[in-house]
């Protein structure tokens, strides 16, 4: 992955964080913000730069399509997981019960 060499400074001073977002309307999408941004810290620090350029409306829309079938994979990756321990228990206990 390209790193920035240089790292915008926040409006507290400090250098930022570059991190990704993974909105429905910017997935993976890289920017700089506050390094205290969600920390509880007092006076909220609002800064923000995106540091990849733009999306086209096509590749955003080829990108959507690419995330949500991740997500499903994923999904269904844990329910076959969780079926096959479940086997597994159940096979286990059919063992053990075994006169
Ligand atoms: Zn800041």
């Amino acid at each position: 992955m390209e790193m920035p060499k240089v790292t915008p400074t926040c409006y507290c001073g400090n250098p930022t964080k570059l991190n990704m977002s993974w909105s429905n309307d910017n997935p993976g999408w890289r920017f700089f913000g506050c390094k205290k941004f969600g920390s509880g810290f007092r006076k909220l620090c609002r800064f923000f730069s995106w540091f990849d350029p733009p999306l086209t409306p096509r590749s955003q829309i080829v990108l959507l399509g690419l995330l949500k079938k991740v997500r499903t994979l994923e999904d269904a990756r844990k329910r076959e997981r969780r079926t096959c321990l479940l086997v597994i228990v159940f096979v286990t206990i059919l063992l053990f019960l075994k006169p």
